[in-house]
């Protein structure tokens, strides 16, 4: 009992594999001891291009050595220019940053709301979202999570949220009242299955929204920069959003997060409405900057489509090779789930101890999130093993 790693002061809720990660650069992750794993995650469609990418830590030190912090009472040069980028890209007009995906889904729930109330000067105040999304955890955008075990005593929760099926437009109109505000969706939901949502229903979504005057919030928090082969998915089913949340890949692994909206919108944040004091820190900027940068400069949109290619057509012949195991092949770029009829924790365990890091989403649901810069060769390294695996434990 005295050795330092049998006394973790850290709370328990996160359930931990035993792997104590202290290193990492490009797909490579590298623990204590020195073993060295392959990161097929991107750290959880963090690090898209790669740990420690060159071009973001320059960035970095760079600006540790000019500013770090400065409040938002001031004018930010840097700030402006991410937001500029930010919107170029999207077609959208107005951005704020904050520090993390919840907190960006937390200001589009506020700003579709006060839209609704300040600038339309209605009453109206609900959102409705859909069973199996994931927006956060703050107290809003858990209860606009549609799953319940993360509400499980946080009791009493936010009112004005409804959740319905996914991809189901008549139990969506049905939801529809003259209270309602908001619809807030994933386009490609991460945690809930890696499941694309239909492009007629998409379609339709948007339709629904222009007739009742609703904010369509698309949660782009896993999705955006470059994950599903577009700068954001939304560009891929051909509809204009009017807000979209962002975090994860924006700063390539320091923390960032923002909310873009279309003009009328934008508008509804007035002076002291919101704020953060991170936000939009001068680091964040810097990492969120060059990540943009480097993306657009290394072509890597386009790098993404390769690899998805590569890398469905290797998950296609698995399928084929274990049709009774493997049921399903799906998402968009590189945000990829594998179903199986069996349960896949043992899988993962298995690839994990041969130094391979995979996620789940939901029981059956293998979830790989490779970066941008993963080669051919490791797509190939990944998936022999993953037959190894399939077969010694499914
Ligand atoms: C990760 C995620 C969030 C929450 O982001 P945090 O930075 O953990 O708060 C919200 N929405 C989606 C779609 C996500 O994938």
């Amino acid at each position: 009992m005295s050795t330092v790693e049998s006394v973790c002061n850290l709370m328990n809720n996160y359930a931990r594999w035993s792997i104590r990660l202290v290193k990492g650069k490009g797909n490579a992750v590298w623990d204590e001891a020195g073993k060295q794993y392959l990161d097929f995650t991107s750290g959880i469609a963090v690090a898209s291009l790669g740990h420690v990418p060159d071009a973001v830590a320059n960035a970095l030190h760079e600006q540790v050595d000019t500013l770090w912090h400065c409040s938002n009472l001031f004018e930010i040069p840097i700030q402006e220019k991410l937001a500029a980028k930010l919107a170029d890209l999207s077609g959208l007009d107005g951005v704020f940053f904050c520090n993390s995906g919840a907190e960006a889904n937390e200001a589009a729930i506020k700003i579709a709301r006060r839209y609704a109330q300040k600038v339309k000067q209605t009453d109206r105040y609900e959102v409705i979202t859909f069973d199996q999304s994931f927006h956060g955890r703050t107290l809003a955008t858990l209860t606009a999570t549609g799953q319940a075990k993360v509400k499980e005593g946080f009791a009493p929760l936010p009112e004005g949220f409804i959740t319905v099926p996914y991809n189901d437009s008549e139990a969506l109109k049905a939801a529809i009242t003259d209270k309602t505000c908001a619809i807030m969706l994933e386009l490609v939901q991460g945690e809930g299955g890696v499941h694309p949502a239909e492009q007629a229903w998409v379609n339709e979504i948007r339709e629904l929204c222009d007739a009742h005057d609703l904010v369509l919030i698309v949660d782009e928090v896993q999705t955006g920069i470059g994950r599903t082969g577009t700068w954001f998915a939304f560009q891929q089913y051909g509809i204009k959003p009017d807000v979209v949340s962002l975090a994860k890949a924006l700063g390539s692994g320091f923390p960032v997060g923002a909310i873009m909206a279309v003009g009328k919108v934008a508008e509804a944040f007035a002076p002291g409405s919101h704020g953060s004091t991170f936000g939009g820190n001068p680091l964040a900027m810097a990492a969120g900057l060059a990540t943009v940068t480097e993306i657009e400069e290394q072509g890597y949109l386009q790098k993404v489509n390769q690899l998805h290619d590569v890398l469905v057509g290797e998950l296609k012949q698995l399928q084929s090779l274990y049709a009774d195991k493997v049921i399903d092949v799906r998402g968009l770029g590189l945000l990829l789930g594998l179903e199986l009829s069996v349960p896949v924790a043992d899988i993962l365990t298995y690839m994990r101890e041969k130094g391979v890091i995979l996620l789940q989403a939901g029981p059956q649901v293998i979830r790989m999130l490779p970066s941008f810069v993963t080669t051919e060769a490791e797509i190939k390294q990944v998936i022999a093993l993953l037959k190894e695996a399939i077969e010694q434990t499914a």
